[in-house]
């Protein structure tokens, strides 16, 4: 008997075990398909012998078909958690990487203000006495 052959270019579900049709399962049991001849239905075999009837229209009037083609690759959408503020954009959120540079750029400005407070203390306080007033005052005018 000539099975019918049906090309697939979409992913569609079986309607039983939900899993997508794909003729290349890695499951040789979910390479078999049956169509459903009343409602046209495509399910895994393996799963028409549990029920041996149609899970769309009851039906049990299915044959084995053989399907061909390649499914194109399963699009899975960008999932964002919540944030706090609900009303931001998820994308002008700060992501772990800028928040590392942030950081690091908050510290280095930390660092040179403390060094240029440490400069400026010792001047003010080295400074004159490497030139005391005395020496200053014996200078000759
Ligand atoms: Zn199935
Ligand atoms: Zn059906």
């Amino acid at each position: 008997m000539q099975q019918q052959i049906i090309q697939v270019h979409k992913r569609y579900p079986c309607n039983h075990c939900l899993q997508t049709l794909n003729p290349h399962n890695s499951d040789p049991d979910l390479r078999m398909f049956v169509r459903c001849f009343s409602c046209g239905h495509i399910i895994h075999q393996s799963c028409y012998a549990k029920t041996r009837i149609c899970p769309v229209c009851s039906s049990a009037n299915l044959c084995g078909i053989t399907l061909v083609g390649s499914l194109p690759p399963l699009k899975t959408p960008m999932r964002l958690a919540l944030g706090f503020d609900e009303n931001q954009s998820p994308d002008l959120r700060p992501n772990l990487y800028t928040k590392y540079i942030v950081a690091g750029i908050a510290v280095l400005f930390l660092f040179v203000c403390i060094s240029i407070v440490i400069a400026l203390a010792a001047i003010t306080t080295v400074l004159p006495n490497m030139f005391p007033r005395s020496a200053t005052a014996s200078l000759p005018r």
